[in-house]
């Protein structure tokens, strides 16, 4: 698995702003919203071109245009907070939804929401900002290569060293993005330092 933590002074900035628990919910949103910029152009540097002519005002010249190919896919809810950097940069990306519970019997994780594009042969980015045991992301990257997607690449504004790691031993093919590694996870599975629950920040749920 490929692993890249943001390095920015901007992520730094924001990401402080989501950290700190006197943020109310509208700089939250719109911080969490500034973060997916960086997040979407780290994440898309591997999207292929094809050759555009083009006319400027002087001379007919050759420029590019990304192939329209993409896929964003929020794990809800928090991957909702996500999605104004890849609608804004990607052209024409369509967008998927999967709501990934715990079944209550066999405490395996299960789709209880699953809206897909095509994913066949398509650049999918999937969008779950708190990987914490890694549990939700694993599952949704098994679901999504249930459709034999071209690549994945995961996007995460906060990752414990323990989601990293599963994701690592389960999905060695998948690039994942983050905007933090975190130290650690506590005993209520909560990212440390973390920002606390990214759903209920986003939101304005306790
Ligand atoms: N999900 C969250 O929203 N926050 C955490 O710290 C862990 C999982």
């Amino acid at each position: 698995m490929e692993l890249i933590e943001l390095n920015h002074p901007l992520k730094e900035h924001y990401l402080t702003i989501l950290r700190d628990k006197n943020t109310n919910f509208d700089t939250f949103r719109i911080s969490a919203s500034k973060l997916s910029y960086l997040l979407a152009v780290e994440s898309t540097k591997h999207l292929s071109l094809k050759v555009k002519e083009v006319e400027t005002p002087l001379i007919k010249t050759e420029g590019s245009e990304i192939e329209n190919n993409s896929v964003a896919i929020s794990v809800l809810r928090a991957g909702l907070g996500l999605v104004d950097g890849v609608k804004e940069l990607i052209p024409n990306v369509s967008f998927g939804y999967i709501g990934v519970q715990r079944n209550e019997e066999t405490a395996e994780p299960e789709n209880y929401y699953e809206k897909l594009p095509d994913l066949n042969d398509k650049n999918v980015f999937i969008l779950e900002p708190m990987l914490a045991t890694g549990g939700s992301l694993s599952f949704a990257i098994e679901t999504v290569k249930k459709y034999k997607p071209k690549n994945i690449h995961a996007l995460t504004v906060i990752s414990a060293p323990e989601g990293i790691e599963l994701i690592k031993k389960n999905h060695s093919d998948i690039t994942l993005i983050t905007a933090s590694i975190d130290e650690k996870l506590n005993e209520n599975w909560y990212i440390v330092p973390g920002l606390g629950d990214m759903g209920d920040r986003l939101f304005g749920t306790t």
